[in-house]
């Protein structure tokens, strides 16, 4: 099997002046496609060669589950914005959200703390644990919750691919912009 960098949903420069033209020519077309082309490089001979993206995720090591995770992690992590996005929860998630986290506001600042100080590169997310509980956890490097049995519902890139053209060092900057282009309508299809 073979993997292929899934196309952005929107133009590259629909989530301007956010998240730039510019920072989406080299997060999707260069990172992302890296990640695709090393895991299918890494695949060839072994027993992943056959394997779905989740169970390389699940039971690999190393390099292949780095690249392997890296592909899923973008892939998830693009397919969440909009250039029109619905601006907050509805329903089930918005119900769930007051009740572990209190309010909206409370659980953003929670998130923007966890994504802000996680040190070095990684992923702040939200994600529906085994038990069907919300919570917000941090993965260093590639890592990914689909590898603990948790949902993931929305993440945040930290690594400083993800904002150095358009934010320098100012990672609580390039946060505070990703929440105007999150679409909650999809995290909340997610849940
Ligand atoms: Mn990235």
């Amino acid at each position: 099997m073979s993997f292929t960098l899934p196309a952005l949903p929107y133009a590259n420069d629909a989530l301007e002046p956010y998240i730039s033209g510019r920072t989406l020519d080299f997060h999707h077309g260069k990172h992302h496609q890296a990640y695709v082309t090393n895991v299918n490089n890494l695949i060839v001979g072994t027993e992943f060669e056959n394997a779905t993206l989740e169970t390389i995720i699940k039971k690999a090591e190393g390099g292949i589950f780095n690249n392997a995770a890296q592909v899923f992690n973008h892939t998830f992590y693009f397919e969440q914005f909009s250039k029109t996005p619905v601006e907050v929860p509805e329903g089930k998630l918005k119900a769930a959200i007051q009740v572990t986290f209190g309010s909206l506001d409370a659980f953003k600042e929670a998130f923007n703390k966890a994504a802000t100080t996680l040190f070095g590169s990684g992923w702040a997310w939200l994600v529906k644990d085994a038990d069907g509980k919300l919570a917000i956890v941090q993965t260093s490097n590639a890592g990914c919750p689909l590898r603990d049995g948790s949902t993931p519902l929305l993440t945040c890139d930290v690594w400083e691919h993800a904002y150095y053209l358009d934010k320098q060092n100012f990672r609580p900057a390039y946060v505070a912009d990703f929440w105007k282009v999150l679409d909650w309508k999809i995290v909340d299809s997610r849940f």
